[in-house]
Formats: C-alpha cells, sequence, structure tokens
C-alpha cells in the first residue's frame, strides 16, 4: 500500500491527522469524515492495535459511520473520530490526555471529541483543560452531560421494542426471550428495562463476573459468549463488539431479529444482504445506538435540556420504522438502505 488514499477506507475523509507528542509519549489520529452538516463530532477511543496499519482503519470507519449516525439522528454534526494508540495495558497518563486536548483545540472546532471505548467522564475533563471542543462532561442533577452510556441503553430499548412489534407483532416485551451479548454499560440498562417489562434474559459477556452480577440483578440465565448469538430467542441483540456479523455466525442465527447498540456488526456490507437473505430483520446499528450521541450533541451546542433529550431519543424507532419500510419496498437490505439515506443527508448520495 502506497498511501493513505488506497487505504479501501478512505472516503473523501477531509482531514486525517497524525498526532505525536514527544513529551507525555502520545500517539494519536484524528479523523474527519465530514462537515458537510457541522462540526465534525464523535469520541476518542484508547486501544492497543498490532499494527499502525489498524488504527488507520479504525479511525477512517469510525469517523465515517458518525458521519452516517449523527447525520441519521439529526444533529447539526458532521462525523469525526480520534485513536490513541496505546500500548497492550491501554494506559494512558494525564499528560498523554492533555497533550490530546491540545490537538483537538488546534482543530479550532473542525472535531469535537467525547467518551469512547477505554475512556470515562473523568478523562475528558483532563482533555477539557486543553480545548473547549470536549463533551461527555459531568452534569450536575438536571443538567445535559455525563456518560453517554445510559441515553444509548434508552435508545437501543426502545428500538427492540419497535422490532418486536415488526417482527413478531408484540407490543411489549413481555414474554419474549432476549439474548443480550455483552453485560457492559449499554447491555445493562437493556437489560433492565426488558426485564422490567418482563422479557426472559440470557446474557454473555467475556467478562464472567460482570455477566454473573448483571444476570443476577435482572434474574437473567448466563450463556456462554460462543452461543448467546445462536440461541433460539425472540431477539438477539449484540452490545460488545464490532463485526460479530459474518457469513458464518449469520448463517447460525435462530432468532428473527438482530437489533443492538454494538458499533459496526456487520463485518462487510455483503452481510447486510446475507442476514436480509435469511429474512431476519436487522436494525442498522448507527441508528439504534445514536442516544449518547444525542446526549453529546445536545451538552455541546446547549440546544436543549434532558427533556428535549429524550424527546429526540424516542425518535429512533421512528427512523427504524422508515428504514425497514423502504427496505421492504425496493427489496434492499435495511443496512444498505440507512447508508443510502445517510449518504443523500451529508452530501454524498
Ligand atoms: P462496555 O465496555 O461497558 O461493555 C462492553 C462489554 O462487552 C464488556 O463487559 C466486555 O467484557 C464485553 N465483551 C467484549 N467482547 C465480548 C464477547 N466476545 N462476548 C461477550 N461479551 C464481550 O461498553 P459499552 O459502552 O456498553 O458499549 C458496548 C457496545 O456499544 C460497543 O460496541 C460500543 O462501541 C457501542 N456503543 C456504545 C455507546 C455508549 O454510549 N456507551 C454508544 C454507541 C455505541
Amino acid at each position: 500500500m502506497d498511501s493513505l488514499w488506497d487505504f479501501p477506507d478512505f472516503d473523501g475523509h477531509e482531514l486525517v491527522q497524525f498526532v505525536t507528542d514527544r513529551e507525555s509519549g502520545l500517539t494519536a489520529l484524528i479523523a474527519i469524515h465530514s462537515t458537510h452538516v457541522g462540526p465534525a463530532a464523535g469520541g476518542v477511543r484508547v486501544w492497543h492495535y498490532a499494527r499502525t496499519g489498524d488504527a488507520v482503519v479504525d479511525a477512517l470507519r469510525l469517523s465515517r459511520g458518525m458521519s452516517y449516525k449523527n447525520a441519521m439522528a439529526e444533529l447539526p454534526l458532521g462525523g469525526g473520530k480520534a485513536v490513541i494508540l496505546a500500548d497492550e495495558n491501554r494506559s494512558k497518563t494525564p499528560e498523554m490526555l492533555a497533550a490530546f486536548g491540545r490537538a483537538v483545540e488546534r482543530l479550532g472546532g473542525r472535531y469535537v471529541t467525547a467518551e469512547d471505548v477505554g475512556m470515562s467522564v473523568r478523562d475528558m475533563v483532563a482533555i477539557s483543560r486543553e480545548t473547549r471542543y470536549v463533551a461527555g462532561l459531568p452534569a450536575s442533577e438536571g443538567e445535559v452531560g455525563g456518560d453517554p452510556g445510559p441515553h444509548t441503553s434508552y435508545g437501543v430499548y426502545l428500538g427492540v421494542r419497535a422490532a418486536a412489534k415488526r417482527a413478531l407483532g408484540k407490543d411489549s416485551l413481555a414474554g419474549l426471550h432476549l439474548a443480550i451479548q455483552g453485560a457492559g454499560s449499554v447491555a445493562g440498562g437493556l437489560a433492565r428495562r426488558a426485564a422490567q417489562d418482563g422479557a426472559r434474559i440470557s446474557l454473555a459477556d467475556i467478562d464472567a463476573d460482570r455477566a454473573e452480577r448483571l444476570a443476577a440483578e435482572v434474574g437473567a440465565n448466563v450463556v456462554a459468549p460462543d452461543e448467546v448469538l445462536f440461541l433460539e430467542a425472540d431477539i438477539v441483540s449484540p452490545n460488545a463488539l464490532g463485526a460479530i456479523l459474518d457469513e458464518r455466525s449469520i448463517s447460525r442465527l435462530r432468532a428473527p431479529v438482530v437489533a443492538g447498540g454494538a458499533n459496526n456488526q456487520l463485518a462487510t456490507p455483503e452481510d447486510g444482504d446475507r442476514i436480509h437473505q435469511r429474512g431476519i430483520l436487522y436494525a442498522p446499528d448507527y441508528v439504534i445506538n445514536a442516544g449518547g450521541i444525542i446526549n453529546v450533541s445536545t451538552e455541546y451546542l446547549r440546544d436543549g435540556d434532558e427533556s428535549a433529550v429524550r424527546e429526540r431519543i424516542e425518535r429512533i424507532p421512528g427512523r427504524l420504522e422508515r428504514i425497514w419500510d423502504e427496505s421492504i419496498a425496493t427489496g434492499r437490505n435495511a443496512a444498505a438502505v440507512a447508508d443510502d439515506m445517510a449518504r443523500r443527508l451529508i452530501g454524498r448520495a
């Protein structure tokens, strides 16, 4: 490969910046996919990449995903994402966060950062000492801000209910069997709400203690991580990793619905067709999991209160409905329909 332009995931990204700070040891990448709709917003991830090229691919894909997610959520924000290339322990120091904050500040607001994998509200506070262009900061009672996770969960829960209605004709999750992959922040919020509605829950996490704790709290059944996607459930909800839906796993699915909050669930675009051809209803990930960025956006732009956030998240099911309707009308898979809608919104049809 000769240049960045040859990366298959390069999609006319407006800017890809490599950041190194010798003193703190920071190595990071900031990718801005599109500012067509507004400043590029998306979290910063701390990850250990075996090869630098993997970090580039991640930043390219994730930033494009944020363009799609923000546009579909009708937020006045473009898409961007940053990755901090960490050691195997994914350690980060206050100096590294400060250097990252300065890099964000230098972009003058074209990129707005927030939490992603490996980053906490506390880290955002450290970054905010060096830049104004950050959200996901602590909020006091009644203010918009803080951890986006619970807001993502709420949107995923609403999306799961919409899918249950569409595919199974059920107005509630009562009595339905929900198989949840992951027992973290998003999965936890979904499991609590679904349990309250009377769903039967099976869940799995590679962190066995985490799975046990959540299961005990919501009265769920713990299953093996390599089985959870393939249970004979009513709904499978991936809320852990990306790229879990590929040719092999899709052929083994036994549930009529896949709806969950994990980012980048489809390994390749062809997997959108595969899932469609099996007659499984799929909720495009960046549409159903937009609750967190809706909260971040409202905090950053100061254009609403908590009830506005709620009301914006409650539009997620309607968006899924439109995608599923168009999928039926055109015979195209739901993920491709969503991508087309998003690309039209960012002027890249
Ligand atoms: P989290 O770190 O709180 O939880 C993820 C959980 O998945 C962890 O407990 C981890 O042990 C588990 N896990 C990892 N690999 C697994 C596997 N193979 N099988 C089963 N469990 C596994 O993260 P989160 O914030 O809940 O995010 C979950 C997913 O949702 C991620 O894909 C994330 O990108 C996506 N997402 C999160 C938000 C948010 O606001 N937190 C927003 C949008 C999308």
